[in-house]
Formats: C-alpha cells, sequence, structure tokens
C-alpha cells in the first residue's frame, strides 16, 4: 500500500473535506504551521520541554527484535519528526509528562492484544516488528496518520478536536493500516483506496469493542467519536451502522458517506472519496456482525483481507470475503450459514 500519492503523509484519519470545510468557516488550517498557533504556545512548549528533559533517556527500554514492542515518541511539536525523542518503552514505568504518551502506550497495547488473542497476528507486519508511536506531532494538528513506519498524532485544536492519543480506534484504525501494507497492499485511491479506509474502520471498530468487551449488539459503530472537541459533543468522524450520520453542524460540514452503492461518489477530491465511499462496505460489515457476531464476522474479514490485492474493488471484497466465510465455516469457525450473510449484506449495500 502507498498512502502518500505525492508527497507528504496522506494516510489520514480525518479526511480532506472536513478539514477543508473547517479551515473555510474557522480561516484557520490546522494542517500546517500557522502563526497564531505558534506564538500562542511557543512558552508553553518551552515549559513542556523543560519538563520533558527530566526523563532520564539512560533508563528507557530499547526495542528488543521481533517482539512487538512499543516505543512511544515525543515529537515536541515540531512538523517533523527529526527532533522527536523517545520518552517510554515496552514495560517502562508511565511518565510524568507529557501524559498522552501513557494513553498512547496503552490504547496501542490494546490494539496489539486485540491483533494477538483475535486474529492471532504479532504486530503490523505478523512478524513482531516495534510498534512506533508519535504523540504531540505539529502545533494543535487537528489529524492522526500512518506514514508507512510510524503511527503519528496531534493534540488537536481544542475547540473542533482533542488529543488523538485519547482514541483507541484511531490507534486501531492508523495501526490498520500498516496492517493492511503488510497484506493486500490496497492502492490508496478509488475502490481499492476506500477498501483500505474500511478495513482500517473494520479492525479500529473491532479492537474498541474487544477492548470493552462489546458485541455487536451494544456498540456505538462510531468512528472518531472520542476525539471530538466539548463542543462538537455528540458527533463523529464516521458510523458504520449509518453512515452519512455521523456529524451535521456549521464547523465540520455534513457526512458525506453513502451506504449504498445508489450514493456512490464519483469525484476526484479525497483520491476517489476513499474516507467516503468506505461507508458502503462499512454497513455491509455491521449487517454481518450484527447478524453472526462482531468476532466472526472480524475473523471472515482478516481472512478476506490476506487474500485480496493491490487493485481490489468492492465487487473483489464481496467474492473474497464469502469465499473465506465459506472455508471458516467449513472449519468451525463462523456460523455455517456466514458465506450466505455476507453475500446478501453486500447485495443490501447495492453490491453485486
Ligand atoms: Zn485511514
Amino acid at each position: 500500500m502507498r498512502c502518500h500519492r505525492h508527497s507528504g503523509p496522506k494516510c489520514q484519519f480525518v479526511p480532506p473535506h472536513i478539514l477543508d470545510h473547517i479551515a473555510k468557516v474557522t480561516g484557520v488550517d490546522t494542517r500546517e504551521p500557522h502563526p497564531a498557533t505558534l506564538s500562542a504556545t511557543a512558552s508553553k512548549q518551552f515549559r513542556d520541554r523543560r519538563a520533558r528533559s527530566m526523563i532520564d533517556l539512560a533508563t528507557l527500554t530499547t526495542p528488543r527484535p521481533g517482539k512487538s514492542d512499543r516505543v512511544i515518541h515525543d515529537a515536541q511539536n515540531q512538523w517533523d519528526l527529526t527532533s522527536a525523542q523517545q520518552i517510554r518503552g515496552e514495560s517502562d514505568p508511565a511518565v510524568g509528562t507529557p501524559k498522552n504518551a501513557n494513553t498512547a502506550y496503552d490504547h496501542v497495547g490494546a490494539v496489539r492484544t486485540f491483533y494477538a488473542e483475535v486474529l492471532g497476528r504479532d504486530s503490523i507486519d505478523h512478524r513482531g516488528m516495534d510498534i512506533n508511536v508519535y504523540v504531540n506531532f505539529g502545533v494543535e494538528f487537528d489529524n492522526a496518520f500512518w506514514d508507512e513506519k510510524n503511527i503519528v498524532l496531534g493534540n488537536g485544536d481544542g475547540t473542533i478536536f482533542t488529543d488523538f492519543s485519547k482514541s483507541p480506534d484511531v490507534l486501531g484504525h492508523e495501526l490498520t493500516h500498516g496492517v493492511v501494507q503488510y497484506t493486500a497492499k490496497l492502492e490508496y485511491q478509488g475502490q481499492s483506496g476506500a477498501l483500505n479506509e474500511h478495513f482500517a474502520d473494520v479492525f479500529g471498530s473491532l479492537m474498541e469493542q474487544h477492548m470493552r468487551k462489546e458485541d455487536a449488539g451494544t456498540a456505538n459503530w462510531l468512528i472518531g467519536d472520542e476525539v471530538m472537541a466539548e463542543d462538537q459533543y455528540g458527533e463523529a468522524l464516521r458510523s458504520m451502522a449509518h453512515p452519512g450520520t455521523a456529524f451535521d453542524n456549521p464547523i465540520m460540514g455534513k457526512d458525506p458517506q453513502p451506504a449504498h452503492m445508489s450514493g456512490y461518489f464519483p469525484g476526484p477530491e479525497d483520491n476517489q472519496g476513499v474516507h467516503i465511499n468506505s461507508g458502503i462496505p462499512n454497513r455491509a460489515f455491521y449487517l454481518v456482525a450484527m447478524e453472526i457476531g462482531t468476532t466472526q464476522a472480524g475473523l471472515i474479514w482478516y481472512a478476506g483481507l490476506q487474500n485480496l490485492w493491490a487493485t481490489a474493488k468492492f465487487a473483489d471484497a464481496a467474492t473474497v470475503l464469502s469465499a473465506q466465510a465459506r472455508i471458516l465455516a467449513r472449519e468451525n469457525k463462523v456460523a455455517r450459514n456466514a458465506a450466505q450473510t455476507v453475500r446478501s449484506a453486500f447485495r443490501d449495500v447495492g453490491i453485486h
């Protein structure tokens, strides 16, 4: 998979149409350095950095090869990772500051546990690679992304979004972009890109359900609800159950996701709608999970991910997923009629 079509990170949690809308309404584009926030945060950064320098680097655990160890870095509010500092390694005690390093450590640990216990996967590459997470990227940066090696998290501007480490599904979503990179390698544009986003949402949501001991019937199926600031309470970025209903407000605009092929977004924006058309397979997954349970649906989708290919389209996903459902049913790992359930869910969203 390539998230970069041109330059700079593109595999981002908050999609471009939302950021465009926010920039238009507020006049501030938090995707890049901007003078208002630079001066306001300069002194705070200095204080924070002084506090951080108290961390004794000599006591930090370096990652052991092949053990899927976590490494948390502080990007120190810079717009690149060159001056970042490792602040917590695997099994190191919680740090005093910045506290979001501990939240990221815990959440990425929950993602790793979900992949290991539920899907039998050993880290991102299934060979125990280290999991590197950078907190405090940029200034009031309203996003999180996977840069093909690392998970990078912004602090949010505090009005629309809060710190991205707060949300388990952000970590689950971004780490899954890494898993896709090592499995189906789905190209990040058009339908294959929407499938890439879809799988990231599926396993982001599943790890959160696993962590909270929820199932299809009790989960909220929202993506990104925990990173909304207080002013936006009740909004989220996507709804897997009801695509198109996650947000509707003057700052963010209205959720453009279709729940059916009849609403398919054909435009060039967002790499041809990767965060938009993902609503269609998301809804299909939700329907399957409601029928046979989240865990079984997750097993089918994980098997599907390992059998899809870089240019796969929605119809390919429907075929591969129902074929994998049949194999898993024969092995008594999922419900006997799971293949039909998958077919029927895709038909319900207009994919034949
Ligand atoms: Zn994504």
